[in-house]
Order: C-alpha cells, then sequence, then structure tokens
C-alpha cells in the first residue's frame, strides 16, 4: 500500500471512521460492522479504489505501523474474530507467523488445518492429487472436482 495514498488521510479521521463502525464484545473485540468480505470475514473499505483490510488499517491509524509495511497484520491468538480490529489484538508479523497461528487457532477450535472438523472426520491420502493428506469431507471435494472436470473432458472429446 504506498503511503502517498494515505497521508492526506490524518489518523484521527481513520479512527473516526473506524470507530463509527465498531461493535464492542465482552472479550472486548472491535468487530467491525461495516463491509466485510464474504469469504474471508474480514472487515474490507476501499480507499481510492484500493482495498485495504480494516484490522491494517486500524494497527496503521492507532499505532506507528505503516501500510507499506512487508508485514502482515495479525490477530492474536485468543482473539477469534476476523472482523475484529482491536490494535490489542493485533499485531505484525510475517505469512509464516500467520499461518503457524492459524494451524494453532484451528487446532482449538477443534479443526484441521483445511478448515474441517476434526470431530467425525480423519485424514487420508488422495492418490489423484499427489497423495497428499487430505482430510475427508477434502477428499470428497476433490472427487467431485476431479470427476466434472473428467466429465467435461469426455463431452469435448
Ligand atoms: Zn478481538
Ligand atoms: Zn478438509
Amino acid at each position: 500500500m504506498p503511503k502517498s495514498l494515505f497521508h492526506i488521510k490524518n489518523k484521527q479521521s481513520i479512527i473516526g471512521f473506524l470507530e463509527s463502525r465498531r461493535e464492542i464484545t465482552k472479550d472486548n473485540c472491535w468487530l467491525y460492522t461495516g463491509y466485510k468480505d464474504k469469504y474471508s470475514g474480514y472487515g474490507l473499505t476501499s480507499f481510492r479504489k484500493i482495498q485495504i483490510l480494516i484490522h491494517r488499517l486500524s494497527l496503521y491509524a492507532y499505532t506507528e505501523f505503516e501500510l507499506d509495511s512487508p508485514f502482515e497484520v495479525l490477530h492474536s491468538l485468543n482473539c477469534l474474530n476476523k472482523s475484529c480490529f482491536n490494535p490489542d489484538h493485533l499485531r505484525s508479523g510475517t505469512t509464516q507467523d500467520n499461518m503457524m497461528d492459524k494451524k494453532i487457532k484451528d487446532r482449538a477450535n477443534g479443526l484441521f488445518h483445511c478448515g474441517h472438523p476434526r470431530e467425525g472426520n480423519t485424514r487420508i491420502k488422495h492418490a489423484r492429487d499427489g497423495d497428499r493428506d487430505v482430510c475427508i469431507m477434502c477428499a470428497r471435494e476433490l472427487d467431485r472436482f476431479y470427476y466434472d472436470r473428467d466429465k467435461l473432458k469426455k463431452q469435448n472429446q
């Protein structure tokens, strides 16, 4: 995110924007009540047609974090709300940190790293996907994907 986009926006006005779209939970999460990405669940806004994650914008507004930083903005391990933008629940880290955090959170939530539940589910090797270790739900999705693809291939022959 180039800094030039934001230097005219002072931090106080960003804070005003964020706090007018905030719902505080009993765990002191600041849930973003504005637009959220349908898939990731992250709060999202755009300035001059450039999209920016709300939690990233928040860390910028409340701390010394720079928007053009190469680091990602991560939620702390005990904050499970993706739309939360409480700066006390955020920190900057590398993509690797992010992936590690995700694994720990998923385990705590009883999920495999793919996001499917652990309970009533096991991991198997999926031969058609390079012997990848996947959960049964993922395997079913993969089977469907390969089935549809094969069918399409046959139709086009
Ligand atoms: Zn939170
Ligand atoms: Zn899965």
